[in-house]
């Protein structure tokens, strides 16, 4: 078993947080190396994924000074996932063992030891999981914590409190590779791989600098990509909710012939209007879960590309 190891990280518009990141985890590589725990070859990849400030200027500066740096660039913004998944696939075939994160070192670096020793144990995937989320906002503990558990609810099965920092081995990553969806949520397709997997557990930082680029749009979206893109459970819902329905409805059926011959129909006007209004707004609802899933069927019928790669540096020795 080889000890190439390569990190990847997605940057969109990291040029505050890039020269803080870049020199941590520079110190951190060459002490792996030192100690022999890595191999000499093992690199650190930027992942370009279309920013519109200077990231792009700064990871090819430090590729040029120090050969330990790489980086791709897209060909445009494709998000976080693509942008992960980019990277991934690109450098498998150089690396034995790959470990992706974010740009702002919100992962606790030091977890990457643990994960070294777990893969030379023999295991293919090794996740980060979040000990506690201190020095998240409230909102964004509880809006995270329940995402985890609607999406296990659901069917979908992930890692709980399990975000993208991972260690994932040359063999987990070509079986990534056969998993050749548009609609990417990797926390939910890397459990499916199988192989041998474990956790490592730390304590989730704030934000090296500059701004979270998941604002709560982009997070909302990002839940309903994911439950969406895992489980088809919501549909069988809406299902459920039709017969309920249909029950009710002959229900009042025959609650409205009686009152008929009792001739006290006008009185129900109210009941007609809130039924009304309830049941209109549960055909919308339903019918927009439904397209939710036409749009995903649409997308990946296309098969598009999920990435394009403008340029890829590397000093592969
Ligand atoms: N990111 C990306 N493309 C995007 C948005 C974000 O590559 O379109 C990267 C970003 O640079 C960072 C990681 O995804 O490395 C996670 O983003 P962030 O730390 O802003 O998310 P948060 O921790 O606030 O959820
Ligand atoms: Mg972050």
């Amino acid at each position: 078993m080889g000890n190439i190891l390569y990190l990847v990280i997605p940057c969109y518009n990291e040029e505050e947080a890039l020269p803080v990141t870049s020199a941590r985890l520079q110190e951190k590589m060459y002490k792996l190396i030192n100690e022999n725990k890595i191999h000499a070859k093992s690199r650190i990849i930027f992942v370009n994924d279309g920013s519109g400030d200077k990231t792009w200027d700064l990871i090819q500066e430090l590729h040029q000074k120090d050969k330990l740096f790489g980086g791709i660039n897209l060909s445009r913004n494709r998000g976080h996932q693509n942008a992960l998944l980019a990277g991934l696939l690109t450098v498998r075939e150089y690396a034995d063992m790959v470990i992706s994160m974010d740009a702002d070192l919100q992962d606790d670096i030091d977890a990457i030891d643990e994960m070294i020793e777990k893969y030379k144990n023999g295991i293919d995937i090794v996740y980060g999981v979040r000990s506690s989320r201190g020095k998240d906002t409230l909102f964004k503990k509880a809006t995270a914590e329940g995402f985890y558990k609607i999406i296990n609810h659901l069917g979908g099965n992930t890692v709980f409190n399990h975000a993208d920092y991972r260690l994932m081995s040359k063999r987990a990553i070509e079986g990534l590779a056969q998993y050749g969806e548009v609609n990417l949520f990797l926390r939910g397709i890397v459990p499916m791989i199988g192989y041998p997997t474990d956790v490592v557990y730390y304590e989730r930082g704030e934000r090296l600098a500059g701004k979270s680029k998941y604002p709560l749009g982009k997070m909302l979206s990002f839940a309903v990509e994911g439950i969406t893109s895992l489980s088809i459970k919501p549909i069988r819902m809406i299902t459920f909710l039709g017969f309920f329905i249909f029950l009710i409805s002959i229900g009042m059926l025959i609650y409205s012939f009686v009152r008929h011959f009792m001739g006290a129909t006008i009185v129900g006007w109210t009941t007609l209007m809130v039924s009304l209004w309830a049941i209109g707004g549960l055909i919308l609802l339903s019918l927009g879960v439904v397209g939710e899933y036409i749009g995903k069927i649409y997308l990946e019928t296309k098969a598009r590309p999920r990435f394009i790669i403008e340029r890829f540096l590397n000093d592969e020795n």
